[in-house]
C-alpha cells in the first residue's frame, strides 16, 4: 500500500521524496489500513459475550454515537452520528459494545444505506430483541468538498426492524427520544 500512496503522489504532480512527503505514503497507508480495519472484524467477535440476561422490556436507546466512515465511491469521509435503540427480550448488550459493532461497519468501504442496514441486522442477531431501530445522520466529504459542493447538506438513513417496523407507536416512541 504504501508503494501505491507513492504512485499516487507522483500522478498528482508532486514529488514524494521531497521533504514534507518523504513519510507521507507509509503515514497513509497506516492511516487507511486503520480506517478499514473492519474487514477483519466481525460482530460476535467485537462483542465477546458481552450479552446478558435481564428482565428489562422497556426500550434501549444508545444515542449520538459518532460514525466515521468512508464512502465507497470516492473513499472521502463521510462523519455523524448514529442512533441505536431496541426493545429487549430477555437479553441486553454492553453500552460500549453497540459503538464496537458500529465500527466494524464503518470501519470499511460504505455507502450510508448499507451502513445502516449492517448495523440493525447485527444488532438484531447479536441481542435477539422484539425489534431494532438504527438511525444515521452524516456529512458526505464527496459532497462538501466537491462536485456539488453542498456544505450543509445531511443525509439521513435509518432501518427498523421487527416491532419498529410493524409498530407505528414503537417506532415513534424511537423517533422522539432520539431527537
Ligand atoms: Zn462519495
Amino acid at each position: 500500500m504504501e508503494e501505491l500512496f507513492r504512485q499516487l503522489i507522483e500522478s498528482v504532480g508532486e514529488d514524494p521524496d521531497r521533504e514534507g512527503l518523504r513519510d507521507t505514503p507509509g503515514r497513509a497507508a497506516r492511516a487507511l489500513e486503520f480506517l478499514t480495519s473492519g474487514y477483519a472484524l466481525d460482530p460476535k467477535g467485537v462483542v465477546n459475550d458481552a450479552v446478558y440476561e435481564s428482565r428489562m422490556d422497556e426500550m434501549v436507546i444508545v444515542r449520538d454515537i459518532e460514525i466515521y466512515s468512508l464512502c465507497e465511491h470516492h473513499m472521502l469521509p463521510f462523519i455523524g452520528k448514529c442512533h441505536v435503540g431496541y426493545l429487549p427480550k430477555g437479553r441486553v448488550i454492553g453500552l460500549s459494545k453497540v459503538a464496537r459493532v458500529i465500527d466494524v461497519f464503518a470501519r470499511r468501504l460504505q455507502i450510508q444505506e448499507n451502513l445502516t442496514t449492517q448495523i440493525a441486522e447485527a444488532m438484531m442477531e447479536l441481542v435477539e430483541p422484539a425489534g431494532v431501530g438504527v438511525v444515521v445522520e452524516a456529512r458526505h466529504l464527496c459532497m462538501m468538498m466537491r462536485g456539488v459542493e453542498k456544505q450543509n447538506s445531511r443525509m439521513t438513513t435509518s432501518c427498523m426492524l421487527g416491532a419498529f417496523r410493524d409498530s407505528g407507536q414503537t417506532r415513534s416512541e424511537f423517533l422522539s427520544l432520539i431527537h
